[in-house]
């Protein structure tokens, strides 16, 4: 793949984020006049959750060396921070890559192979962090949503919960609610949790 198809195919996938971050809203807004405002929101969250997602397994990809890199140094000036921290990311592994090839066809001194790694592993150390940093505040976002997701589910389960089988009351015989404290007729301590 030529470095024009590359950057082209980048700059791309940066505009279909904004797309894709738009979609669970127009979805929401939709689903809010349909279905009423707790499905826009069910909506809206879930929407939101797979689009960090998405970012998430698209950066751990990139990390893991999976997908394309990318050319940086024309990106560096124009683009976010987000961006060209992710340049430099790329532009780092690629040196690493490189410097590790080098060094297996011999053309490298061990000494020079590893004070030039270090090197590069401690800028990227300081880039990932840094993009970390960047990223911290939609993490917590991204949390608070699966929280309120859960709570939710939670909350559902237990109104959707059967109904406890009725209560034979052991000193009168007679029928009581699932969980009834006391017998209805003799009063009689039954022990369930009312
Ligand atoms: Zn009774």
């Amino acid at each position: 793949m030529s470095n024009d198809t590359a950057l082209a195919e980048y700059l791309f996938l940066l505009r279909a984020r904004f797309v894709i971050l738009a979609v669970p809203v127009v979805l929401a807004i939709i689903t809010t006049f349909v279905g009423g405002v707790p499905v826009g929101i069910l909506v809206l969250a879930s929407g939101t959750l797979l689009c960090a997602v998405l970012f998430i397994w698209s950066s751990l990809r990139t990390l893991s060396g999976d997908a394309q890199l990318l050319p940086s140094a024309e990106l560096e000036d124009a683009a976010p921070p987000e961006a060209s921290l992710f340049a430099q990311k790329n532009r780092l592994l690629r040196a690493i890559r490189d410097l590790e090839n080098e060094h297996a066809l011999g053309r490298l001194t061990e000494e020079d192979f590893e004070t030039s790694r270090e090197q590069y592993r401690a800028e990227l150390r300081q880039v990932l962090e840094s993009s970390d940093a960047l990223l911290a505040p939609h993490r917590e976002a991204a949390e608070l949503l699966v929280e309120e997701y859960r709570r939710q589910k939670a909350n559902s389960a237990y109104r959707s919960a059967p109904p406890k089988p009725p209560l034979e009351c052991p000193k009168c015989k007679v029928s009581n609610e699932g969980d009834a404290r006391f017998c209805k007729s003799c009063a009689f301590e039954l022990g369930g949790n009312a």
